[in-house]
């Protein structure tokens, strides 16, 4: 394991590219958690659940949600990991 360096110059766009949606996700054993950017709030979220809810297709890049911590005007962000390579990527 470790860090691959054939992704150390990947772009985001290049990750997006290599896994555009949930479906793409799950088949390459992603996991994605959910990060508020004011608090520091964390949840963990399941691909098969968001898979069930939305369909293999839908994409969760560029996709935000309201922090659901009371009093928190925060959007949550997706962090996906890619045990293949060991990075993180922004989603
Ligand atoms: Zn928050």
């Amino acid at each position: 394991m470790g860090h691959n360096p054939k992704y150390r110059f990947w772009t985001r766009e290049n990750w997006a590219g290599y896994a555009p949606t949930v479906g793409d996700m799950e088949r390459k054993g992603w996991t994605l958690t959910l990060h508020c950017r004011v608090c520091p709030l964390e949840i963990g979220t399941s691909l098969p659940r968001i898979i069930a809810a939305r369909g293999r297709t839908w994409s969760p890049w560029g996709k935000s949600a309201a922090c659901p911590r009371l009093n928190c005007v925060g959007r949550m962000r997706a962090r996906a990991y890619d045990p293949r390579s060991g990075f993180k990527i922004d989603v």
